[in-house]
């Protein structure tokens, strides 16, 4: 497909960053969409500097307008919009006894109703363009199985998955595709500080919770956001054409499915 337009949730850091980037050297022109305007435009002008096309926007996925807006502007900023990458989320960990009403509101309008604002913003932009696209929602290695303390994350990962699967059978007839990525545990600025914790509970040096953490995974090793990109980059180009409906799991087998 020519113009290759991609929007990314999410994007100012961590695993959204690298999808932002990864599209960018694959070539497409990249809205980096984030709740943290000073981080969106940090990565956009990342992408600039390297030679990319790019577009700094910024967006709280929970509110439908803004995302449309967000889109809309992509659209007509950058021309022949045709991927949207959902990947803005919100983890936090609470015992299935302290789980409050506000951690339920705050994690589903982020995490779910945030993809569904995704969906529909795409497919009202695709269709302005008069063509079909990619639509791809960031799951979880959590979206396939219950995690520790993870109750409200993990179940509104297992919710993304079903909409991907739905979305697909919906939107098939439009010429668009739907399909997820499930990432395991990704070294991100955000693991650096749970390894900081988690070692420091144990009495041993920064380091110790991820090579512990890092047993449990066949791969022997957790993931860099940079393993992630590489999933999400096939799933936007063509090479995944006949795929829809599909949450890959890119986890370094924590879990077979
Ligand atoms: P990960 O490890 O999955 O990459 P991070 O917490 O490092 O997770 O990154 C998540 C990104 O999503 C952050 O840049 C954050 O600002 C963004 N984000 C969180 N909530 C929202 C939201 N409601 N709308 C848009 N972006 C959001």
């Amino acid at each position: 497909m020519k113009n290759n337009v991609a929007l990314v949730t999410g994007a100012g850091q961590g695993i959204g960053r690298a999808i932002a980037l990864r599209l960018a050297k694959e070539g497409f022109a990249v809205a980096v969409a984030d709740f943290n305007p000073d981080t969106a435009r940090r990565v956009a002008d990342e992408i600039a500097s390297a030679g990319g096309k790019s577009l700094a926007v910024a967006v709280d996925v929970s509110k439908r307008d803004e995302v449309f807006a967000a889109v809309e502007e992509a659209r007509k900023t950058l021309g022949g919009f045709n991927v949207i990458v959902n990947n803005a989320g919100v983890a936090p960990t609470t015992l299935i006894e302290e789980i409050t009403e506000e951690v339920i509101d705050k994690v589903y309008a982020v995490n779910v109703k945030g993809v569904i604002w995704g969906i529909q913003a795409a497919v009202n932009a695709f269709k302005a363009e008069g063509h079909g696209g990619k639509i791809i929602n960031a799951s979880s290695q959590a979206g396939h199985v219950g995690n520790p303390e993870l109750a409200i994350y993990s179940s509104s990962k297992f919710a993304v998955r079903g909409l991907t699967q739905t979305a697909a059978r919906d939107l098939a007839s439009l010429g668009i595709t739907v399909n997820g990525y499930c990432p395991g545990i990704v070294k991100t600025p955000m693991w650096d500080e749970i390894d900081r914790q988690f070692s420091a509970a144990a009495g041993k040096p920064a380091g110790y919770g991820t090579a512990e953490f890092a047993k449990n995974i066949t791969l022997g090793r957790l993931s860099e956001p940079e393993d992630v990109a590489a999933c999400v980059a096939f799933l936007a180009g063509p090479d995944s054409d006949y795929m829809t409906g599909q949450s890959l799991l890119i986890d370094g087998g924590m879990v077979f499915n």
